[in-house]
């Protein structure tokens, strides 16, 4: 039976590290951290992810500024935000909740944010960074990724990943990050011939689809760690329910460890949002990161 990644007591404790890190942020160097979100829009599921994500900057001791934009509105008032945003010193990280509304460009947007505000790491000059192994801001949901299978595994080179699926957001950042730990890296997507094969040689699977329970128990190589990125409402027998990209009751049985869904990735990358916006505000005031911060959230989960 496979060991059961606890991504949400993971990312407590990195974001219980990250509140005590701000508080002698200000109490040494009167600087506090300040995270701007940008809803355009009444999505509802939106809604829910920006109303997380200002409460948990909360609780880590952060500002938090939250800008609620109709649904029409014009591109150039939202870039008018930004900059304006982009100016103001007590903001050092801007997010803008996507999907946007079809009368904006999101690469406009993505491009109108300062790239050391830009805290989700999709400007395409932390793109690059991350690409050709240079300091930028990484995203969030790789990054927390990144942190579970480090905590799990430990040194990961020399192994075989599978990165499933190419999004900007998630599939290709997740692949540069895998690259840079010395793994063996391949990244299917939905015209990959055969995708059984393909996880079947996998020692770590990173399934980032959104196709509810795609990557069936059989697929999975004995042993091997499973993240599980995929966020899919489905209804079975009258109830709704939250399932990831992997069957993980059959999974479970075949995995050395996989993440649940939810409970897995979600949090994390919420965590390491605010742990972006962290480092973004220590750089952008010229103080050194508190590099220790990882391991010492992770020697207390070890230690719980
Ligand atoms: P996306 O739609 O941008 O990309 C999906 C990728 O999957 C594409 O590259 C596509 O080629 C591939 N794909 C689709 N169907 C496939 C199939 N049948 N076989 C093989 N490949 C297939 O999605 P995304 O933004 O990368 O998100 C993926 C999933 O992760 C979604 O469920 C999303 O909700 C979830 N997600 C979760 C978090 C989190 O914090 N847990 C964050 C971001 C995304």
């Amino acid at each position: 039976m496979a060991t059961i990644i606890d991504g949400k007591a993971y990312a407590a404790r990195l974001r219980a590290e990250i509140g005590l890190q701000v508080r002698t942020l200000r109490e040494q160097h009167f600087v506090t951290p300040g995270l701007a979100v940008i809803l355009v829009g009444e999505d509802p599921a939106s809604q829910i992810y920006v109303r997380n994500k200002a409460n948990q900057a909360r609780e880590a001791q952060m500002s938090s500024f939250e800008y609620r934009l109709a649904y029409g509105v014009p591109e150039e008032q939202l870039l008018e935000l930004i900059e304006r945003l982009n100016q103001d010193p007590a903001v050092h990280g801007i997010l803008v909740q996507l999907p946007l509304p079809p009368q904006v460009d999101p690469e406009r947007v993505i491009n109108a944010i300062r790239p050391d505000k830009d805290i989700d790491g999709f400007h395409p000059l932390n793109v690059g960074a991350l690409a050709t192994g240079g300091k930028g801001i990484v995203p969030c949901t790789p990054l927390g990724c990144l942190m579970l299978l480090k905590h799990h595994l430990g040194d990961l080179s020399g192994l075989h990943a599978l990165v499933l699926g190419r999004s900007n957001i998630v599939g290709k950042p997740m692949a540069s990050l895998l690259l840079k730990e010395n793994c063996t890296v391949t990244i299917a997507h939905s015209r990959t011939r055969d995708l059984q094969a393909e996880c079947q040689r996998a020692d770590i699977l990173v399934a980032a689809v959104g196709q509810p329970r795609l990557v069936a128990g059989h697929w999975i190589k004995p042993g091997a760690t499973v993240i599980d990125v995929g966020i899919n409402r489905i209804e079975e027998a009258g109830k709704a329910l939250l399932v990831g990209d992997v069957d993980f009751d059959l999974a479970r049985d075949v995995a050395g460890a996989i993440t649940p869904v939810p409970g897995g990735v979600g949090p994390m990358t919420i965590a390491c949002l605010l742990l972006n916006t962290l480092e973004a505000a220590c750089r952008q005031n010229g103080i050194a990161f508190p590099g220790n911060i990882m391991q010492a959230a992770w020697g207390s989960v070890e230690g719980s």
